[in-house]
């Protein structure tokens, strides 16, 4: 079973998490809402529970396993690679179907730097994942402030609005 803060750029630590490649932000819903439905993935995990939420994007990826993988419900993940011990037999084909093929330009562009300063400014699993996606966005925000201790609370605020802006229609919060 692997933890929920691997050190990689998709569980970085610092309370950040992403699993924007799975769909984790392809809900037309509100935080609480999508928030429920990881939690009750994780307890329900090696079942599944489907999505009652309709997509943001209709042809994008809602993937059941996307879900809560740590006790405190916060950090998002694959609940099959966080506990590969439970995959069965129809998981490992599911995985061979779905995951197989899918790139990330974070994971391919960002340095650890930039990696360790959005975790460290957004610290969650909805924003975080929508910054280190934003590269721009990130890059001019290491040029303007040295350290993440630097952003204001007001410029904080002001990033998290417009990553969800951005993602989500209508304005979720
Ligand atoms: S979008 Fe990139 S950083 Fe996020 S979970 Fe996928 S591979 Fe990891
Ligand atoms: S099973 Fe594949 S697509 Fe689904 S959450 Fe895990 S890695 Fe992502």
């Amino acid at each position: 079973m692997r933890g929920p803060d691997s050190g990689t750029i998709c569980q970085p630590g610092r309370g950040a998490s992403c699993a924007l490649c799975c769909g984790s932000h392809n809900y037309r819903a509100g935080r609480d809402e999508m928030d429920a439905l990881f939690r009750a993935r994780r307890r329900a995990f090696p079942a599944t529970v489907p999505s009652p939420l309709p997509m943001v994007i209709d042809d994008g990826i809602q993937c059941p396993y996307v879900g809560f993988i740590d006790e405190a419900d916060s950090i998002i993940g694959c609940l099959l690679y966080f506990d590969e011990s439970s995959a069965s037999g129809d998981h490992r084909a599911f995985m061979a179907r779905t995951c197989r093929v899918f790139s990330c330009m974070a994971r391919e562009t960002l340095s650890p730097d930039e990696v360790r300063f959005a975790a460290a400014l957004m610290g969650d699993w909805l924003h975080y994942g929508l910054l280190i996606n934003d590269i721009a966005l990130l890059r001019d925000l290491m040029r303007r402030f040295a350290l993440p201790a630097h952003v204001t609370s007001e410029e904080r605020e002001a990033v998290r609005e417009r990553l969800s802006r951005a993602a989500f229609s209508p304005k979720m919060c």
